[in-house]
């Protein structure tokens, strides 16, 4: 018997219960993955996803060829190539991972459709986006957690399934054909310090990040120019690596670091579990609200680009733009200042991130803008971040700032955040803009949009 193994959001051979289940029901396999055009139309597939993406599925054709398969690659609508090829194939099943997003609700509904009839079945797989099923943990007479700290206590007492090895070996039938795996450096306007993808990057930055910076996690997170997190995001992002078998590595390792990183990873889990209850949130407020937001196109542009005059967020943003990655600790000012200060709309910031994170998620992105904004599930959604204080807290000597902002380069310490105080003949000396904004000002405005004045 043949089964098709659709690969999505989990790019890997470790420890994939999809591959896994489709080894054990049938002699031979065929992995699949699809270049859906609905993520193309939805303007999904930006340049360094897609340049990281193809360093995923070089990575996973390379690992199945290892083992005596190989990937097949097909362009199109997803359920109809995938009925394609199960017919050439002649599968008895399919098999996927069951995901969050309104979109993975579609595709699993079209694959139902295309599927339905004798022949072929279709089987769902929990738990391997996630380490926890998003539903598996509710409270009473509700379909998900609007807190985290009560889902993180039932979450923890859950406990993860145990972590499956890579097969050694993967049968697929005779004379398949691959079709074009995507190659990185044909992508264009990649961000020049995007990471590396694939399997093996993940799983060697995973190995290095248990045994080494980890245990450091809980002094050194918020630390930007530290920059001591693990940047494991993208790869948990295409399942790279597993967020079970993370989570497992994580706890056995223990300690205050391997502690606080494992609820950094339930945040994820958090914000998976109130999308796939409530996948509208992707694009509408989770929390309604009456007031209008600004639209001020050259405010939005001096965000987008940088040049806001706030040295934090300004250097957060350039570095968004040079490496698609941002610092979790300069996307929460970055975030507020859009959202709260330029009171500007959520959806705005959270189409430009997706438009370059290499780890933009609809459930991680949309969900953190929404809380970042006031219309999400943070419980005190009034509070604003001022920033120069953050600035002052998580980049005491300045040195972020001064690494992404090089008008600054020459400013000491600390007073690299507020520029405006320098003399005005060493201010016009800098090539760096005025505040777009006074923070005072801002504040009231937003208090008053807020009907809290
Ligand atoms: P670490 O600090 O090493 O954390 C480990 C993992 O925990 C992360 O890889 C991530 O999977 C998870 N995690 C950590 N913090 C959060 C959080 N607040 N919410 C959800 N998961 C978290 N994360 C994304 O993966 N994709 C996004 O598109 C995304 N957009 C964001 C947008 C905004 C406005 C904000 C405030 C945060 C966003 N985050 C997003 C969350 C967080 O900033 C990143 O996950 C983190 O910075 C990634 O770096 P890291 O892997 O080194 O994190």
């Amino acid at each position: 018997t043949v089964a098709v193994v659709l690969f999505t959001s989990d790019l890997r051979l470790h420890d994939n219960p999809v591959l896994r289940a489709a080894l054990r029901e049938a002699d031979e396999v065929v992995p699949l993955f699809v270049r859906d055009d609905a993520v193309h139309r939805a303007g999904f597939d930006a340049p360094n996803r897609s340049a990281f993406l193809a360093d995923c599925l070089t990575g996973l054709d390379a690992g199945l060829r290892r083992r005596g398969g190989r990937l097949v690659v097909r362009r199109g609508e997803v359920a109809a190539e995938v009925r394609r090829l199960a017919g050439e194939t002649g599968a008895a099943s399919v098999h996927v991972a069951a995901g969050v997003s309104r979109y993975a609700a579609r595709r699993e509904e079209r694959l139902r459709d295309a599927l339905a009839g004798p022949g072929c079945v279709l089987h769902i797989h929990d738990a391997v986006v996630t380490a926890l099923a998003p539903g598996r943990a509710v409270p009473a007479g509700k379909d998900h957690y609007a807190v985290f700290t009560p889902y993180f206590r039932r979450w923890k007492a859950e406990g993860v399934r145990g972590t499956l090895a890579a097969p050694r070996t993967v049968r697929v039938p005779d004379g398949l054909v691959g079709g074009p795996v995507p190659d990185r450096d044909a992508v264009r306007n990649v961000s020049p310090g995007l990471a590396r993808g694939g399997e093996d990057t993940g799983r060697r930055l995973m190995a290095s990040w248990l045994d080494g910076a980890m245990a450091d996690y809980q002094d050194r997170h918020d630390d930007l120019a530290g920059d001591a997190t693990s940047r494991l995001s993208p790869h948990l992002h295409f399942g790279t690596v597993s967020a079970a078998e993370l989570v497992r590595r994580a706890r056995e390792k223990g300690g205050p670091g391997g502690e606080a990183f494992v609820r950094q990873l339930a945040w994820r889990e958090f914000h998976h579990q109130v999308l796939a209850a409530r996948p509208e949130a992707s694009w509408s407020d989770y929390r309604p609200r009456h007031d209008r937001w600004r639209f001020d196109e050259d405010e939005i542009t001096a965000w987008k680009t940088g040049r806001t005059g706030y040295p934090l967020v300004d250097a957060a943003m350039r570095q968004l733009a040079h490496e698609g990655w941002m610092h979790n600790r300069g996307r929460l000012p970055a975030a507020s200042f859009l959202t709260k200060t330029l009171y500007v709309d959520w959806r705005v910031g959270a189409r430009h991130f997706l438009d370059l994170l290499v780890d933009g998620d609809i459930a991680n992105n949309q969900l953190n803008w929404q809380w970042a904004a006031g219309t999400g599930t943070d419980t005190r959604p009034n509070r604003v971040l001022n920033p120069v204080i953050q600035g002052k807290r998580f980049d005491p000597r300045g040195a972020y700032v001064r690494r992404w902002v090089p008008e600054l380069a020459e400013l000491a310490g600390a007073s690299v955040h507020e520029p405006w105080k320098l003399e005005r003949r060493e201010r016009a000396r800098l090539d760096y803009p005025e505040p777009v904004v006074d923070l005072a000002e801002a504040r009231s405005r937003f208090e008053r949009a807020r009907g809290l004045s």
